[in-house]
């Protein structure tokens, strides 16, 4: 089998923060990493389903908002991958994200798309874990200037 590209990422040198995992073309894949991968800290499974609900739907309502192409967790449960269009700047996502983490540490009432019509799991979602975990990730992104890609994180 052919390694696929993210796991050709030296995930010992990966940080919270965020990354360049990938390019096809157009679109261009983010990696939201919220956890130091192999730390001993993963996402629970209640606050990365919540945080997929809320900055999914933030992000689908932003200025950007045609030029997402995709937000989800990642298996591992330290992060999330967001897909967005390559005419989009970095700097631009990097501000974005800033914006949507914002959003939704100051959401107050029902979380996005909690309802048994709208979700497969609609008990599994709970607003203060993810805005606590976003909180945290908005600090993270606060010390990031630019994002790095997966070859500049390799080399160093
Ligand atoms: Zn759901």
């Amino acid at each position: 089998m052919e390694k696929i590209k993210s796991f050709q990422v030296d995930h010992r040198k990966l940080d919270k923060g965020i990354y360049i995992s990938r390019i096809d073309g157009d679109i261009v894949t983010y990696d939201l990493r919220f956890c130091k991968p192999n730390s001993g800290t993963v996402l629970d499974n209640v606050t990365m389903h919540t945080i997929e609900h809320m900055l999914a739907t933030f992000l689908r309502n932003s200025e950007f908002k045609d030029d997402i192409i995709y937000f989800g967790p990642m298996g591992c449960q330290t992060g999330f991958y967001l897909l967005v269009r390559g005419s989009v700047m970095g700097n631009d996502v990097l501000a974005l994200v800033k914006t949507v983490l914002k959003q939704t540490t100051e959401h107050t009432g029902e979380v996005f798309g909690a309802s048994e019509i709208e979700c497969g799991n609609y008990r599994t979602l709970e607003l203060e874990s993810a805005k606590r975990a976003c909180g945290e990730y908005l600090e993270i992104l606060n010390g990031v200037n630019d994002i790095v890609d997966y070859n500049y994180v390799n080399s160093r």
